[in-house]
């Protein structure tokens, strides 16, 4: 008999039907003698829902209130569980992350579990029950309010529980059947991983493949505990998430040259036309906006016009930051000595970790100065991806929540390839996952070239 964690994402419980398939599932795996906890997430876009509603209400709400408000999400997924659970003749009870003893920071909206007391848990366990825990959520071990652990944080729950409770493993169920080489939904090409390292997987959490919460990888990595994220729509093996040397001497994962890509939309490029070619020019850009506050991630520099020695220079940075560095910039015009800026926000960063990420074009990593290619095991590419091209006089657009995409709803899957599909302004079509785009003719002065997350 093992004892195993699973988490059901909110796609997974979206609606009364899916709580029962869920609980039907749960009593297979309890009735082939598991001890089962499961972590539950809100009903589908329920979290999204309540935080549209407390914006109507305030503009500006209290992140204690707004906990208070999110958690209830997922309580509700976890008593509607144990309900269904019950009437298969399941003995279930249900959870708030506070009763299940999960001890946070006392940061409100994206606090870190610094603790787990799983007393009750056990004690259920132990007297046979199914125990349900609610995602997302814990108490902060100082101020004892009830703290969120940030978006699509339910993984971390689960993982936290399985090392807390020495879960021979931790089940990640979602609606996809496993990780991906990229998002299935925008890359319909892309192929299953079936063994993938912790690091290699935390490289692409971190760039944004929404699969599994970054936090939950680090504390799997960092607590060994293996991850199997599998689809709870089908009985199909998924991918298992373990140490980097269990996984190439399991002999299972081909040497991969790149492992995955992952893509980041919310993103903004601001190109800022006709700076003069001389020294000191681009650092009065990028003072003017470190001056702001942002942080931008991605810098390219055209070559420079021998007309009037004028170069363009873009950059990315958070599209919720874009109308600010817009404004900075417009500010310091005069000073800078630009002819004009533009915006663009229909631009996806796409993230490869790759040995030989450029294939033929390998040359285009050669410095100015000729120099190599970075270690292969070093590197870590970025680059913008144009979508739409359209480059926006007068800054950003109001910004836009973001999408959630799922098949058949509202439309998802359609609305998904017509505007996801990745073009670059000439309307070429996205290239193969991993090739690298160097947009335009543009010439990459900065790369990020990054050692392994940890
Ligand atoms: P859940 O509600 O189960 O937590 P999420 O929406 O958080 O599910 O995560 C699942 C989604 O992650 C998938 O529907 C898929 O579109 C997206 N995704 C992004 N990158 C990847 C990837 N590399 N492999 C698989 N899925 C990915
Ligand atoms: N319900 C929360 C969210 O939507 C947590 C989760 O699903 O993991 O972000
Ligand atoms: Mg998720």
């Amino acid at each position: 008999m093992g004892r195993i964690v699973q988490k059901y994402g909110g796609s997974s419980v979206a609606d009364a039907e899916s709580i029962k398939r869920v609980a039907r599932r749960i009593a297979r795996t309890r009735a082939d003698g598991h001890e089962v906890i499961i972590v539950i997430s809100a009903m589908g876009d329920a979290t999204a829902e309540l935080m549209d509603l407390a914006l109507k209400v305030s503009p500006n709400p209290k992140s204690r209130e707004l906990d208070m408000l999110l958690t209830t999400g997922e309580r509700q997924s976890a008593a509607l569980l144990a309900m269904a659970l019950a009437d298969l003749g399941v003995e279930a009870v249900s959870y708030t992350g506070s009763q299940a003893g999960i001890l946070t920071t006392p940061t409100h909206g994206n606090a870190r579990i610094i603790d787990i007391t799983p007393g009750r848990v056990v004690r259920s366990l132990e007297e046979g029950s199914v125990v349900i825990v609610a995602g997302f959520q814990g108490v902060a071990q100082t101020t004892k309010d009830v703290t969120t652990l940030g978006r699509g944080a339910s993984d971390t729950t689960a993982v936290a529980l399985a090392s807390a409770l020495g879960a021979d493993h931790c089940e990640i169920y979602t609606d996809v059947d496993g990780v991906y080489t990229a998002d299935p939904r925008i890359v319909p090409s892309a192929r299953r991983i079936t063994e993938i390292g912790y690091e290699e997987m935390m490289e692409l959490a971190a760039s944004g493949a929404k699969i599994l919460h970054l936090r939950c990888v680090e504390y799997a990595r960092r607590e060994n505990v293996k991850v199997h994220v599998r689809s709870s729509f089908s009985d199909k093996p998924g991918t298992w998430v373990k140490p980097h040397d269990e996984v190439r001497k399991a002999g299972k994962m081909e040497e991969a040259i790149i492992t995955g890509v992952a893509h980041d939309r919310s993103e903004a490029k601001i190109t800022v036309i006709g700076v003069p070619d001389q020294v000191g020019a681009a650092a009065s850009i990028f003072q003017v906006i470190s001056d702001a506050g942002i942080n931008i991630d991605m810098i390219v520099q055209n070559v420079s016009r021998l007309s009037d020695v004028k170069t363009d220079i873009s950059f990315t940075l958070p599209m919720s930051d874009g109308r600010k560095g817009i404004e900075a910039l417009e500010a310091n015009k005069n000073k800078i000595g630009f002819d004009e800026v533009l915006y663009d926000d229909q631009i996806g960063n796409r993230r490869s970790r790759d040995a030989f990420p450029f294939g033929r074009d390998h040359h285009l990593l050669q410095g100015p100065g000729g120099r190599g290619r970075q270690p292969a095991d070093d590197l870590h590419l970025r680059d913008p991806h144009l979508r739409g091209g359209q480059h926006r006089r007068g800054g950003p657009r109001r910004p836009r929540r973001p999408r959630r995409l799922r098949p058949g709803r509202r439309g998802g899957g359609r609305r998904l390839r017509r505007n996801g599909s990745l073009r670059g302004p000439g309307g070429r079509q996205d290239r193969p996952p991993g090739a690298l785009l160097v947009g335009h003719s543009d010439r990459p002065i900065q790369r990020t070239a990054t050692g392994v997350t940890s």
